[in-house]
């Protein structure tokens, strides 16, 4: 690779960071020095992974007050850990964290990156970012933005992750030189703030050594991937009472929706055309309220949602599925769709004008174990 020399073309964006950096509830004070609380080092990245900083700050700052150390995090249970990460997304991270806690209370912390990489959770760029931010070792965390600042200075016009390798090789020397910690989160925050996807070069310290800023070519660097068409499905999410209390799923061990409390669905059919031939009110509801759908986005597929309420007037078993007490409800740890009904059972029902309520409850009536889930 002819790229020229690291240390001496990231000066300008070190000097940059000291004079621009925000000031941030996990970030130390002296960059120039081991991080005093290497855990916050751990716990923030694990958050930032797939999350804005804005939104990370709250958590961030009730999961310090919570869970203070890896010693408290590791002995957490798993509704107070779920609960606290609740509608963060992502929630395998929290049982990595606390994984990784417990590791770390028995064994203490690696050493070196090779161990970091042994922590739950933690990949090539978790386990650089701890070794740069917590304990001052020459590693390059390359994520999604330093990927794109690196790929525009350098002026990469394939893939940049297939450069990954020579990357760190390269940034070894600047991290060394201009400090680890330092470097790596002005790379960080040059690639939230500046090189954005659609960059602001005229405030960029790099403005004048930028190759693609030099071709004019910062819209195609970097390449972007084609994406998989997400996949879409659309459902009934059922809050569905009797005798005060409510029928939930209880959290998976794993999966998507691990750790997590979720309301019955049932694949949404097609409105009934004539609800009049329909009997409204069979075997035990008392009453419905329905309010206006809408789309929950994942990262790799949508749901259309359309929540309902249904009070029964008496329990009755439905495999996989339990009954909660009225106010251990609000207690459970729950993802944001769940969350989003739960919420709406506060509030007056915007009733649809005719759902096809009689069909989905010949459905409920008729269902088999396992197809209420
Ligand atoms: S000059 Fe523009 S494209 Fe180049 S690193 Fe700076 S902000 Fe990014």
């Amino acid at each position: 690779m002819n790229w020229p020399e690291s240390a001496s073309l990231l000066a300008p964006l070190a000097a940059w960071f000291d004079r621009n950096r925000r000031t941030l509830p996990w970030r130390a004070e002296d960059l120039s020095k081991p991080h005093p609380d290497p855990y916050a080092v751990l716990v923030s990245e694990l958050m930032l992974q797939q999350t804005q900083v804005a939104t990370v700050i709250p958590y961030f700052q009730r999961w310090m007050e919570g869970f203070p150390d890896a010693a408290t995090l590791a002995r957490a249970d798993a509704d107070a850990l779920h609960k606290a990460w609740e509608g963060l997304g992502y929630y395998r991270r929290a049982r990595h964290l606390q994984a990784a806690a417990q590791k770390i209370a028995e064994h203490g912390w690696p050493a070196d990156l090779e161990g970091l990489l042994t922590l739950p959770g933690l990949g090539p760029y978790t386990a650089a970012a701890v070794a740069s931010i917590a304990f001052q070792q020459p590693e390059a965390a390359l994520d999604g933005n330093a990927f794109r600042v690196l790929a525009r200075v350098l002026g990469l016009e394939d893939d940049p992750t297939r450069h990954a390798k020579s990357l760190r090789h390269w940034l070894k020397p600047a991290l060394e030189t201009l400090g680890p910690s330092r470097l790596t989160q002005a790379v960080m925050e040059l690639g939230a703030l500046v090189c954005t996807p659609s960059p602001r070069c005229e405030q960029c310290p790099l403005a004048a050594c930028c190759e693609a800023r030099r071709m004019d070519a910062t819209e195609r660097i970097p390449l972007k991937k084609d994406r998989a068409p997400q996949k879409e499905s659309e459902i009934w999410l059922l809050a569905i009472r009797a005798q005060g209390r409510w029928l939930l799923r209880p959290p998976a061990s794993k999966g998507l929706l691990a750790g997590l409390w979720s309301w019955p669905v049932l694949p949404l059919e097609k409105p009934v055309a004539n609800l009049a031939a329909e009997p409204q009110q069979p075997f035990g509801l008392e009453s419905w309220r329905s309010w206006p759908g809408w789309t929950q986005v994942y990262s790799h597929r949508k749901e259309r949602i359309q929540p309902l309420a249904l009070e029964w007037s008496e329990a009755f078993p439905v495999a996989q599925l339990r009954w909660v007490e009225e106010e251990t409800l609000r207690t459970l740890p729950m993802g944001k769709r769940d969350q989003r009904l739960r919420e709406l059972l506060d509030t007056s029902s915007q009733g649809l004008e005719a759902p096809p309520i009689a069909r989905l409850l010949r459905r409920l009536s008729s269902m088999e174990a396992g197809e209420l889930v």
